[in-house]
């Protein structure tokens, strides 16, 4: 007997799966997106559901900036959108229900992790969604969060390394690249990443493949676990201590489209845990493959996320997906014990710069060919700060609280104007200057020829 897509995920349909169904139906029809398009429908079984059209992106945009809005504004507490890398954007508006079962979820599925007194750094961006889960996670009683999101002036990333030390935080919450940026500036400083005292990373926001895990874990002496969401979804799941990514069925209903000839589907949701703007069939666009009997005892099935379908690369005859080139990539690059690392991908060959301190260690091309058999690959070792430049973090500007007032009699700062008051870049000194400026032209020297061959191989 063949399970359906649907129950392979969400399990079998219970009564009060198809009654939260339903329910997300009905309330789904308070929107514009979904007023005339669900009018009349009820669920009263999986097959109900696997009936109705799919809801996709490009429907979302076209419902506009209110379309998706399910409730009258003063049931709302928050406005959310997607940051497309497009520029386009998706709408979702939430309320404060949402969030604080989103928030609720995540604490019962670690408690470990998220308890009174223990102290969160959260990374994550404002705009982002999983920034204010994590601030609810801290006050409905999951430890002490100290809000640093990046992608902020007022906290650059040797704050944020500062502020962990001088707190004393247990857990990173933030992208996945956040712990690489922060391992690098410690090292700069002389300090063993791992003598910080992070014991969890919780890392979401971007593909986190096994190799990109191991290699945090062992830098950091830390745990990673995986959160997996999206502005439009919400929570959709978060990994397990055998690192198995588990769906929260709970708070929305996955069903994996297979695609053809393969172990792997799109994954469709429909939302059960959202109110403000919910989704019925929501095409997120990720591929995802489904594993089963997790070691950890859980019996739901899980997620790999393997990345968004349109960001899957076709080379040599094989697709390769965000997850398949960062998890290889991660290997290599820690065969030469690093995790920074670039990929590009060029017309037959896929090229890997590393960052590496080590000379003549492991064979880093060896180990990217184990990973992508049959894939013409390139590993390209780089000197540290060529990928990842520490010290023009390091020299972030300094952000002020705006003022309009200045007086020159007092020590300190001279400002005339209300820029000068807001913010100061700092001035590189003469050797910093001469580095960074040796390092852009390597970098140009090497695009260069990257682009000569690229126009090559176009007119062979
Ligand atoms: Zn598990």
């Amino acid at each position: 007997m063949t399970h359906s897509p649907v129950e392979s995920v969400a399990g079998a349909a219970s009564d009060g799966l198809v009654a939260a169904l339903d329910a997300t139906v009905a309330r789904a029809r308070g929107s514009a997106l979904y007023r005339e398009r669900l009018a009349g429908v009820r669920i009263r079984s999986l097959a109900d559901l696997r009936a109705l059209p799919l809801t996709t992106r490009a429907d979302l945009q076209a419902a506009g900036t209110h379309g998706t809005r399910a409730l009258p504004l003063a049931e709302v507490c928050h406005y959310g959108e997607s940051s497309g890398t497009s520029g386009a954007s998706n709408s979702t508006w939430l309320t404060a229900e949402d969030f604080r079962r989103d928030a609720d979820a995540i604490r019962a599925a670690h408690p470990d992790v998220f308890a009174p007194g223990r102290v969160i750094l959260n990374r994550f961006p404002f705009m982002a969604a999983p920034a204010h889960l994590i601030q609810l996670v801290a006050q409905r009683g999951g430890g002490v969060a100290i809000p640093a999101g990046n992608i902020n002036w007022d906290v650059p990333f040797p704050r944020a390394l500062e502020l962990a030390r001088r707190t004393g935080a247990h857990v990173l919450a933030g992208l996945p690249l956040e712990p690489v940026v922060l391992g690098e500036l410690a090292r700069a400083q002389g300090i063993d990443p791992a003598r910080v005292g992070l014991d969890t990373l919780f890392l979401g926001g971007a593909p986190v493949p096994p190799a990109f895990q191991r290699c945090l874990a062992r830098v950091w002496g830390a745990r990673v676990i995986e959160l997996y969401g999206s502005t439009e979804t919400m929570l959709l799941g978060t990994s397990c201590s055998a690192g198995t990514l588990h769906p929260e069925t709970a708070l929305a209903c996955c069903e994996v489209l297979p695609l053809d000839g393969s172990d792997e589907g799109r994954l469709v949701v429909t939302t059960i845990g959202v109110e403000g703007s919910p989704l019925v069939r929501f095409d997120t666009g990720d591929v995802v493959r489904v594993t089963s009997a997790c070691a950890c005892g859980d019996p739901r099935p899980g997620l790999v996320v393997l990345g968004r379908a349109p960001d899957a690369v076709e080379i040599a005859g094989r697709r390769l997906y965000p997850y398949d080139l960062i998890d290889a990539a991660a290997g290599a690059a820690d065969v030469l014990d690093s995790s920074v690392f670039f990929i590009v991908i060029l017309p037959g060959r896929v090229l890997v710069r590393i960052e590496t301190r080590a000379s003549g260690a492991g064979d880093a091309t060896a180990a990217l060919r184990a990973r992508l058999p049959g894939v013409p690959v390139e590993v390209e070792p780089v000197e540290p700060g060529m990928l990842l430049d520490v010290e023009m973090l390091s020299r972030s500007p300094h952000v002020y609280k705006p003022v309009v007032l200045a007086d020159w009699r007092r020590p300190g700062r001279r400002i005339l104007t209300v820029g000068e008051g807001m913010i100061e870049w700092p001035r590189p000194t003469w050797a910093e200057g001469r580095r960074w400026l040796r390092r852009t032209l390597r970098t140009a020297a090497r695009r260069r020829r990257l682009g000569r061959d690229l126009a090559r191989g176009a007119d062979g």
